[in-house]
């Protein structure tokens, strides 16, 4: 008996059937602009065989002028139709079905043709708008409804309309970005008139037996959007105009609340999709933060939804479906909603990855290949650079030992999971626990290999880490001066006045520990709350009017650099903005352009700028130090001492802007070629 009963179960379509209710959900990951059509094909195939319900692709233009960016792709000519065509086939032959999602950026293009209903300048794009006429809202939907068609003849089971998360279709929604007063403006009716005509023409277009999910905003998160009546009256329509399907949007990319990072509790938005339920008689699906299958079963069986929808879980895990059925689900490689390999480098204009699966995306290219010369290889540190390594070297048949001087596995990863927000660093230690146990890794904990120890191996990897930088500040020997891992290892005592030295990762994590008593990040009304989101049926777009309502700070904290530019800066792309919001609504004081002079009983004494002016003292009771690391090298250089070749990886190769990204691709790269 399955312990995911709901999550298992058939959806009958009428015309066809989805093996379960789970649903891949769109992601831009580049791959189709890499014109490698073998690679596209093959990363939809792997998912395929992982027996998801359903796939979404990532948005294909309808046309150029919908592009997100100049150069997005689509299915503009027989030769884009045939290359599709490659893609459905291979996940045909693996059992899967897959629809393309038509996405149409209006006002969200990055580039200085786009379109919209309204010439409203997006704040997310530096490119005001072209107003449509006509004629031209005439050419977006047939556009729209021939990509539609042009998806039927390469092979698709269905397409997904987008009409959410504040591009063309929900532009034309509300009144924040469609000021017309012709037909196409105005009252609700007109300014449902072009996400209606789209369905109802795609519909005829393609006929009964092809899938039609419509993508509906159901809380746009944004001044002056949807109620929750108009959602309503929306759906409906929209499943009398004939979609099969209707998938839930959360919140505009304009919108200034987070949907999707990891400090978003898990299933944050399900009770939105939940009060759509009853109101249309065809599938709902509900999405955002759902990653595990227990999550998803409880979603399900609350009854907020018919399907879930899970995008970046299936980077992490292609089998996350068969690995649940399996009665595995503890093997899932969790996606800790990072961001950091997948949106990140879309808003970079990179392929997307995984941090927690670095072969995401690079299925053809990064293989892990049974080895015909199996070696004994040590790896030091059990960190996920050192983890990683030994499950792939694993993998290839390697008899794999790993040493750690701690007690426990993780690294990092230990002290990143004491950060309110953080708490999906859990499941990725867990994971790894659950993986070393399933493999025939030896590991020896509590145990400091030296490089005597190592020298009977075939091949060493050192994955040492990091050590503290030291800043080298006059009185940082004080009593109350203490370090990061001071803090968020050790437990030290804290004063109710702080300056964290440092504003990196690190200084913005402890800054985030300091001021927070109860993560929010587990508890979903006060999260609520802090950001100022509420029902969209008490108000618009799901907005509180008086905004965020955070908890007072736990603390007085200062954050500082020595650097005049904007604190958080070089932070994640799609997740910086969020951690220096989430600071200021705790009042945190962010200071750049420093100078520490010195650390006294009065507290920490800066200066500014180079001319070292405005001598002052920041009273605070602790000074902690989060001034970056530097590599821990030293076994390396013993091994080297003694005429072995280690292979340096992750933070004991290169300290500089570290993270388990890099040390964990650095890893499985090295695995796949030993
Ligand atoms: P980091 O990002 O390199 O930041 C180090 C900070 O210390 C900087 O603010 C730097 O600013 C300051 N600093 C450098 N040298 C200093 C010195 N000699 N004296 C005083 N201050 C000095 O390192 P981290 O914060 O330790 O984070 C390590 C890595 O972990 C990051 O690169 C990141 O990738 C990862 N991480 C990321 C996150 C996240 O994105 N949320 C969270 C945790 C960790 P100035 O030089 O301007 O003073
Ligand atoms: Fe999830 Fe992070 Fe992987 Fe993206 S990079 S899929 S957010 S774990």
């Amino acid at each position: 008996m399955t312990k995911y009963p709901h999550l298992l179960a058939p959806l009958d379509l009428g015309f066809t059937t989805l093996k379960n209710r789970v649903l891949m959900g769109s992601m831009h990951t580049g791959l189709e602009e890499t014109k490698d059509w073998n690679r596209v094909a093959e990363f939809y195939a792997e998912r395929a065989r992982g027996d998801v319900g359903l796939m979404v692709t990532g948005g294909m233009a309808p046309n150029k002028e919908g592009g997100v960016f100049p150069g997005a792709a689509g299915l503009f000519s027989d030769e884009d139709i045939a290359n599709h065509k490659i893609v459905t086939d291979r996940v045909h032959a693996a059992d899967g079905k897959i629809a393309m999602q038509i996405l149409h950026a209006g006002r969200y293009a990055y580039s200085p043709n786009c379109v919209a209903p309204s010439a409203v300048k997006s704040p997310i794009s530096p490119f005001p708008p072209t107003e449509l006429d006509e004629d031209g809202i005439e050419k977006q939907i047939s556009d729209i409804v021939t990509a539609a068609a042009r998806a039927q003849q390469a092979g698709y089971d269905g397409v997904e309309v987008m009409g959410s998360e504040g591009y063309f279709l929900n532009q034309f929604l509300v009144t924040h970005t469609n000021k017309r007063t012709d037909k196409w403006g105005g009252s609700y009716e007109n300014r449902m008139r072009l996400p209606l005509d789209v369905v109802r023409r795609v519909r005829e277009a393609v006929g009964p037996e092809f899938i039609i999910i419509y993508r509906l905003s159901m809380i746009d998160l944004i001044p002056n959007g949807s109620t929750f009546d108009e959602v309503i009256i929306l759906a409906k329509e929209i499943e009398k105009a004939g979609a099969t399907i209707i998938n839930t949007g959360i919140g505009w990319h304009e919108a200034r609340i987070p949907t999707i990072a990891t400090s978003v509790p898990r299933r944050a938005f399900t009770w939105v999709t939940e009060k759509l339920m009853g109101e249309v008689t065809i599938p709902v699906i509900t999405s955002n933060r759902i990653n595990t299958p227990e999550v998803a079963e409880a979603v399900l069986s609350d009854g907020c939804a018919d399907m879930v929808s899970m995008a970046r879980p299936f980077l992490a895990d292609p089998h996350f479906v068969a690995k649940a059925a399996a009665g595995t689900p503890e093997r899932i490689a969790p996606c800790i909603a990072c961001n950091q390999a997948c949106l990140d480098h879309t808003f970079g204009g990179k392929l997307s990855s995984c941090l927690v699966n670095p072969q995401a995306c690079h299925e053809t290219e990064l293989v892990l290949e049974p080895t015909s010369s199996a070696k004994s290889i040590a790896i030091v540190g059990a960190g996920p650079a050192g983890l990683s390594t030994a499950l792939a070297l694993d993998t290839r048949g390697h008899t794999v030992t790993v040493f750690d001087q701690a007690s426990e596995i993780g690294g990092q990863l230990n002290m990143a999971k004491q950060v309110p927000g953080k708490e999906e660093f859990h499941g990725f230690v867990d994971w790894y626990r659950a993986e070393v146990a399933a493999s025939n890794i030896t590991l020896k904990l509590e145990t400091r290999a030296d490089a005597e120890m190592l020298a009977a191996f075939d091949e060493v990897i050192v994955a040492t880490g990091v050590l503290p930088r030291d800043p080298d500040i006059p009185g940082q020997d004080r009593a109350n001066v203490v370090s990061y891992i001071d803090v968020l290892r050790n437990n030290a005592k804290v004063g109710k006045s702080v300056a964290v030295v440092g504003a990196g990762g690190i200084g913005f994590d402890v800054s985030e520990y300091l001021v927070t008593d109860d993560s929010p990040t587990e508890d979903l009304d006060e999260w609520l709350e802090e950001w100022g989101v509420t029902d969209p049926a008490k108000h618009r777009g799901g907005l509180v009017p008086t905004g965020p309502n955070p908890d007072a700070p736990a603390r007085k904290v200062y954050l500082l650099q020595r650097k005049s530019e904007k604190l958080g800066k070089r932070l994640g792309k799609t997740t910086g903005w969020i951690h220096r919001a989430a600071l200021k609504l705790k009042q945190v004081e962010m200071i750049g352009g420093v100078n520490y002079e010195k650390i006294d009983d009065s507290g920490l004494h800066i200066t500014f700028g180079e001319a070292r002016e405005n001598p002052t003292c920041l009273e605070v009771d602790t000074v902690i130090l989060c001034a970056g690391q530097v590599s821990n090298r030293s076994l390396a250089d013993d091994l080297i001492a003694l005429g072995k070749t280690p292979h340096v990886i992750g933070g004991a190769d290169v300290a500089a802007e570290l993270d388990a990204k890099r040390a964990i691709n650095q890893g499985t790269r090295l695995a796949a070629t030993i």
